[in-house]
């Protein structure tokens, strides 16, 4: 019922002609039905290369931020509607390291999504504890703060074009990945947090990725898990063989 997404965080990587020999390396080996979702959200310099490079192919296009505000005096930011004239149909919200180096706020996620959804992208919020919370026990209760800040106010329906990503901060790009049961865990309270906050079908319906040092290698026991609809990947997105390996994970 839910279509699985293998989404591509590429971060502050790859020029517009990696971008194209990226797309030139995996292109050619895509194309069946049974694909999961597939999204690149390359930085802002290579959308319009990227645009270029999966037309008509499979691959989505997503961005990596947003501002809240559509236009205006906000020096060095790139806005929702923009993204979406841009080509994006995706764009990852609440990234860890957009709220560890720059502050970002749950409040400030809150706008963030508000915003996307009046552009018609569909956001990708992230989510997940730090390694002192989970040993302190607190990555329920930390989950629960960041889904009640950035989604205070949202009805139902507004939920409806919203993905979850799961992100530990303690497996993004660590090489430490959370197993499955861990990873399992953390989806299966997402699923009940939303259930109880909005309702049964919205829990049903909504994509929850997982996040943290996916490789070829764990993808297949990560994506076997009941809550696991997907996954977003930094590191082993950059490689098309390793990325065309992700996408293939029911081969695994
Ligand atoms: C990420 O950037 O969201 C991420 C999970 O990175 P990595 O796969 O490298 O851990």
């Amino acid at each position: 019922m839910r279509r699985p997404l293998i989404a591509g965080n590429w971060k502050l990587h790859k020029t517009e002609e990696e971008t194209r020999q990226f797309a030139a390396a995996l292109l050619p080996h895509l194309g069946d039905e049974s694909m999961p979702e597939v999204m690149i959200a390359p930085v802002f310099t290579a959308l319009a290369a990227a645009r270029e490079a999966f037309a008509g192919s499979p691959v989505q296009l997503g961005a990596q931020n947003c501002y809240p505000e559509a236009a205006g005096a906000f020096t060095g930011e790139v806005s929702a509607p923009l993204l979406r004239a841009a080509g994006c149909r995706y764009v990852i919200i609440g990234h860890s390291e957009r709220r560890q180096y720059f502050q970002e706020s749950d409040a400030f996620i809150r706008r963030k999504l508000l915003a996307a959804m009046e552009a018609d992208l569909q956001p990708i919020l992230c989510l997940g504890e730090s390694l002192a919370q989970r040993e302190a026990g607190e990555t329920e209760k930390v989950l629960g703060q960041q889904l009640a800040g950035a989604l205070e106010g949202f009805s139902s329906m507004m939920t409806g074009r919203l993905t979850l990503a799961y992100e530990p901060i303690w497996a993004i790009g660590t090489g430490r990945t959370a197993s499955p049961e861990q990873a399992q865990n953390s989806h299966a309270f997402l699923r009940g947090w939303l259930s109880s906050n909005f309702d049964p079908a919205t829990a049903e319906g909504m994509r929850l990725l997982y996040g943290g040092s996916v490789k070829p290698g764990n993808v297949a026991a990560l994506m076997s898990q009941q809550d696991i609809d997907g996954a977003l990947v930094g590191g082993a997105s950059l490689d098309a063989d390793d990325f065309l390996q992700l996408i293939r994970f029911r081969d695994r």
